[in-house]
């Protein structure tokens, strides 16, 4: 833990962009503070006839708009202040890419890891009973999904126990986004995080001004990347931006931390660590110290992609980082962002860079809720006037398309073609439109004071129209 709690270090950046929104401090206040924290304890009967008392949280942060959104996250040491401060950034999250939700998280106090999965489906199933007890579960309430030691598996359980408990609703798959796709789950939402990271990584390594400061060449090809934590969002954000064109030349899990100044190959770690159960000794790469030590290499683009305040005062001197991408929620503290500012490194913040999931989990939720999958009732027929089209252009131009060409071009969209279409459509907007505050208030040297107040302005203005605040 750094220096102070993470839900100060929300405030403190909360406070920092307020200086620059003309809006009663009233509403500013309302938009800043957690409406509503559910803290619950249940008994969960073990294997051996004991019994172990689970603590869990429900934060909802903002009902500004509903559903509130935001996932839910199974480990030892989470706490209150730690879900309130990851449900204030599902809000803002939220609002900067355009999804219609208020911000909400969820924190249930076990190791997963050490945790027998019966033991877990009990007490998913138990939690979630729970939070219907008390309204704070729904489609059109509060929806969770994946975070930090949760999955699709856990996501099943909890629709089926909410099924259970609502028997007849047709729309009570949309009470949980992340679930499997044979459980009303929506392709490409596992990858959706780390896809939209890479999405994020490419804009600001496209825009001009940003290269300039940073002394950097425009593009993905050949950058330096390290990551850090290779869970869901840093295996895929790592994977994209290889594909990208980037060389990952460090990695780092719990157990250990690899280095490898030519590239390593991340389907070969993956299988290594399957193997060995460590991704330490990983063949042709040097083992660091400590996970930690990857935060310091020198490199282009750091990914934190684990959890909160890794970078902290007693690190941030020696980053070495030209961009910090922030896949995972907060890993900057207040003060370490204080010094990477101060030393010229530009963070691309967690609320814009890790918005891919959100985004995708709300393409799931308007697919539950429509009963049909996208692409289901076009796709042949979009195949079928594009084939229409290329048969008259051969026609005319006298040549017909080899098979694997037409292939390529007559194919209509499927829903992942479609899910990830309109992910990068997202990141690309909400890019654009952080960059056009700064434009718009020059003295906003940091893309995260841009998107704070890219996101509080468009919440105000949500509240001054419901007239609550004339
Ligand atoms: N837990 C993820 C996040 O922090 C996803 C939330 C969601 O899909 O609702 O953004």
């Amino acid at each position: 833990m750094s220096e102070q709690g993470f839900l100060s270090t929300v405030h403190r950046n909360f406070d920092r962009a307020a200086r620059y929104l003309d809006y009663p401090a009233g509403l500013l206040d309302q938009i800043k503070i957690c409406n509503s924290v559910y803290r619950f304890s249940f008994p969960v009967r073990r294997e051996d006839g004991g019994f172990d008392v689970i603590e869990a949280w429900r934060a909802e942060h903002s009902h500004h708009k509903l559903p509130v959104k935001g996932g839910i996250r199974y480990a030892p040491d989470v706490n209150e202040d730690e879900v309130m401060a990851l449900a204030a950034l599902m809000t803002f999250k939220c609002a900067i890419v355009d999804v219609p939700f208020g911000g909400a998280k969820g924190g249930v106090k076990i190791d997963p890891r050490k945790t027998p999965v019966h033991q877990l489906e009990r007490i998913t199933r138990r939690y979630t009973a729970e939070l219907v007890k008390k309204g704070f579960i729904g489609p059109g309430i509060d929806v969770p999904a994946p975070d930090y030691g949760t999955g699709p598996r856990e996501m099943a359980w909890i629709a089926d126990t909410y099924g259970q408990l609502h028997n007849g609703d047709v729309d009570a798959f949309a009470c949980v986004t992340g679930k499997p796709i044979t459980q009303g789950g929506i392709h490409g939402r596992k990858e959706a995080t780390g896809r939209g990271v890479f999405f994020g990584v490419r804009e600001a390594l496209s825009d001009e001004a940003l290269l300039k400061q940073l002394g950097m060449t425009a593009g993905l090809g050949g950058k330096r990347v390290v990551v850090q934590g290779l869970g869901n969002v840093g295996y895929h954000a790592a994977k994209f931006l290889v594909e990208g064109g980037g060389t990952l030349v460090a990695l780092s899990e719990i157990e250990g931390a690899i280095y490898n100044p030519k590239g390593l190959d991340l389907e070969a770690v993956m299988n290594w660590r399957r193997e060995t159960k460590s991704i330490k000794g990983f063949p042709g790469a040097e083992t660091l110290p400590s996970p930690a030590a990857v935060l310091e290499l020198e490199c282009d683009v750091l990914v934190p992609a684990a959890l909160e305040n890794v970078l902290h005062a007693g690190n941030a001197e020696r980053v070495r980082a030209k961009i910090v991408a922030e896949a995972a929620n907060g890993p900057t503290s207040a003060d370490a962002e204080e010094i990477l500012r101060r030393r010229g490194v530009v963070i691309i913040p967690d609320m814009y860079l890790n918005a891919g999931g959100v985004t995708v989990s709300y393409f799931e939720w308007l697919k539950n809720l429509s009963h049909v999958r996208f692409g289901r009732l076009n796709k042949k027929f979009e195949e079928a006037s594009t084939g229409r089209l290329v048969h008259a252009i051969e026609m005319a131009a006298g040549r017909s398309l080899e098979e694997a060409e037409r292939r390529q071009v007559v194919r209509g969209a499927s829903e992942e073609d479609l899910v990830n279409s309109g992910l990068e459509e997202t990141m690309i907007e909400a890019f654009r439109q952080i960059r056009a505050v700064q434009i718009k208030n020059p003295k906003i040297d940091d893309l995260r004071t841009a998107a704070f107040v890219n996101a509080v302005d468009k919440i105000a203005v949500s509240y001054m129209e419901l007239g609550i605040f004339p």
